[in-house]
């Protein structure tokens, strides 16, 4: 990978000689790492280690998780928040592991949609709950800084299964909860 920074940076017109970049490709290729650790990481395994036994409750929800990933047309990021919500049906799971799952999914190239569902797929599999709902706000700077250049868009997607996707009553719920406390 040093070697493909080195050579893209020639390509662009740099000189990967100069004294700001020598140590660049080094640098970049241990970022890039950790920015795509995601795909060593097994988000079910992951989730399936830290169940507890739980009775059918109330929905559980985590909101404002940060989300770091890179957007895959562009290899450029995109960042906000993420809100978990789910009932529990036999398993409940720790909360830092939601924040957990959503940075496995998060660490890797990916489209915002795509993100959004994997998190809840995951969530349906490990916990096998009444339902789950996500909801991702973020912005990306492939919009931001290029093209568009449509500075204070943010993009949001949302992902409902089980009971949240078949009982407008607890959508609402959902949606209300992860809304309170947002910014704009
Ligand atoms: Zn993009």
């Amino acid at each position: 990978m040093q070697q493909l920074i080195s050579t893209w940076l020639e390509s662009i017109g740099e000189d990967p000689a100069r004294d700001g970049l020598r140590d660049t490709p080094r640098r970049t290729a241990e970022a890039w790492a950790y920015m795509t650790r995601g795909y060593q990481q097994d988000p079910l395994a992951m989730l399936r280690s830290a169940l507890f036994e739980a009775t059918a409750g109330q929905m559980v929800l985590v909101r404002d998780i940060a989300i770091y990933s890179m957007c895959e047309h562009h290899l450029l990021p995109f960042f906000g928040v993420c809100h978990i919500g789910y009932i529990p049906k036999n398993h409940i799971v720790g909360v830092s592991k939601l924040a957990r799952l959503a940075d496995i999914f998060a660490r890797r190239l990916q489209v915002q949609e795509r993100l959004t569902d994997q998190i809840a797929g995951a969530v349906m599999e490990a916990l096998d709950p009444e339902g789950v709902g996500v909801i991702i706000e973020a912005r990306h700077l492939c919009m931001i800084m290029r093209g568009a250049e449509k500075q204070n868009s943010r993009m949001v997607t949302s992902a409902m299964l089980g009971s949240f996707q078949t009982t407008p009553a607890i959508r609402d719920e959902f949606l209300q909860l992860a809304r309170l406390g947002a910014s704009a």
